[in-house]
């Protein structure tokens, strides 16, 4: 399986790190080696003295899927869980500043913590404003809905299939809303869809 990030897909994270970027979705992949599964904890990786964490929801593709159009797009997924992309902010303004690829502040391993659960987007109160939120040693630091991103899912599943197909059980993180931050060894976040814890790393 791969794991595919949307970029800059809330207005204000957008203004945040990317100087308010137009056009199409941006995308960039992380390989299975970056999951983390069952809330174990990451530690905290050697390379950086910048570790950051974005909130993101996260769907989970249900059929192989390649070209699909934004009409059809919903068929291919069903089930959505809560992911945090996790980054090394330092090392990815480097990358930036040089030009050169992100794998290295974005793709290592554990870099992706997923909720141990996925739900049926048909089960929740309002698939087209579906709430989430981050804590921080028990402090809110971010807080989003599916309906502020600029792109939705159905558009995020078509733009990313015309390049690459999607499989079963490929995990799309589908952007991060304002507030990301860094963490220090021993703090603990948590990760809720619609008000529900869901997701657990504890940083050491
Ligand atoms: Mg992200």
């Amino acid at each position: 399986m791969k794991i595919i990030c949307i970029g800059h897909n809330y207005a204000e994270h957008n203004k945040e790190l990317f100087g308010g970027y137009e056009g199409d979705p941006v995308f960039f992949m992380k390989p299975d080696t970056a999951l983390l599964r069952n809330n174990q904890p990451l530690y905290y990786p050697k390379f950086t003295k910048d570790l950051q964490y974005e909130v993101e929801l996260v769907l989970r593709i249900g059929k192989l899927g390649r070209g699909v159009s934004e009409r059809f797009a919903h068929r291919y997924f069903s089930e959505i869980g809560i992911g945090i992309d996790f980054t090394a902010r330092d090392v990815q303004r480097e990358c930036k500043e040089k030009g050169l690829p992100w794998e290295v502040c974005k793709s290592f391993d554990y870099s992706a913590p997923v909720s141990p659960e996925f739900v049926e987007i048909a089960s929740l109160p309002d698939a087209s404003d579906i709430k989430f939120s981050l804590e921080l040693n028990g402090e809110t630091v971010q807080q989003g809905s599916s309906a502020d991103m600029i792109f939705g899912f159905n558009r995020i599943v078509s733009h990313v299939s015309g390049y690459v197909t999607l499989k079963m059980g490929d995990l799309i993180f589908t952007g991060t809303p304002s507030g990301v931050g860094g963490v220090k060894i021993g703090d603990m976040l948590v990760a809720k869809l619609e008000g529900k814890p869901m997701l657990r790393v504890e940083i050491r």
